[in-house]
């Protein structure tokens, strides 16, 4: 199956990246939709998600995982459709303490609305969705409760952020590290094991060739195992590159000043550089410019590409 001949009841949403991929399913049996995007791109979301529904109600919103671009918009969702909203086991206890830490807001800089978990998607069992089967596949790694979503008839993985075909989503450094890092690798290699099809991943178009994605994977594995001070930088340019995206641009003295008070980069900055936050964000920003995955406008705003 090419990526063109995904069933006509699987309808992807592609986005651009602070926002997470929607999955939307259709079919003869109640409408479900994967990922609900980020909290700054809500009124696309609502949008686009309707477009695909047309008169259809939504039944109910699954989550890969609990970061701000697949989660931010639940609630935004949730109020416009009346869907329920089911989230991965392994992250329930964060959502419903919201948890701004382990759901990396506050902490990290990212913002999400909070909204009520009414269901709990558990590892291993079979779900229906648009009148195919799926199995719920536990990816820890980049977020230690996330899922991926597997119809072994059409061969079709819903990745999350666990398998892009560019990468995957950041492990961050600290306590646990290496850990994260045994569990993401040793969940590429069960995904290459199911011979995906078709992978339709959390960020960017759905791709033919997993395993390709899934070697380019192991090769970042294997380059930030070895230096966990250049995997605290990777994660903190990350962030910097969401926080201007959901801000739509910041003017340099605010960005940093807003970046060098998120816990996050002080927290690094002691542990990793061993120099003041606003030196080290400063000195990110420069390198971000240079290499051009941040831009400064005609109005002088910085933002990420
Ligand atoms: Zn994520």
């Amino acid at each position: 199956m090419s990526v063109a001949a995904l069933p006509a009841a699987v309808r992807v949403i592609v986005r651009s990246w602070v926002n997470a991929n929607h999955v939307v399913f259709l079919g003869s049996g109640p409408a479900a939709l994967i990922d609900a995007g980020h909290v700054c791109g809500a009124d696309e979301t609502l949008e686009r998600v309707g477009d695909a529904l047309g008169e259809r109600p939504l039944a109910r919103l699954l989550l890969t995982h609990c970061h701000s671009d697949h989660m931010g918009g639940c609630a935004r969702v949730r109020a416009r459709f009346g869907c329920r909203i089911a989230v991965p086991e392994g992250d329930v206890a964060a959502i419903r303490a919201w948890d701004t830490e382990a759901l990396w807001l506050d902490y990290a800089g990212q913002m999400a609305e909070p909204f009520p978990v009414d269901d709990v998607i558990r590892p291993g069992e079979r779900l229906e969705l648009g009148n195919l089967e799926w199995d719920v596949i536990p990816a820890p790694g980049h977020d230690m409760g996330a899922v991926v979503f597997w119809n072994p008839s059409a061969r079709i993985l819903i990745s999350g952020d666990a398998l892009w075909e560019q990468g995957f989503g950041i492990v961050l450094p600290g306590e646990g590290w290496r850990d994260r890092f045994a569990a993401a690798r040793d969940c590429l290699h069960r995904l290459r094991a199911l011979r995906p099809l078709v992978v339709i991943p959390g960020h960017g178009q759905p791709f033919a060739d997993a395993n390709s994605a899934i070697d380019r994977c192991l090769a970042r594995i294997d380059v930030f195992e070895r230096d966990e001070p250049r995997l605290a930088r990777h994660a903190l340019q990350v962030m910097v590159a969401y926080s201007l995206m959901q801000h739509d641009g910041l003017a340099e003295p605010e960005a940093l000043r807003r970046f060098a008070a998120v816990p996050m980069f002080v927290e690094y900055a002691r542990e990793y550089f061993g120099q003041p936050p606003y030196d080290v964000v400063s000195e990110l920003l420069k390198s971000l410019l240079a290499k051009g995955a941040v831009t400064r406008g005609t109005d002088g705003l910085l933002r990420a590409r």
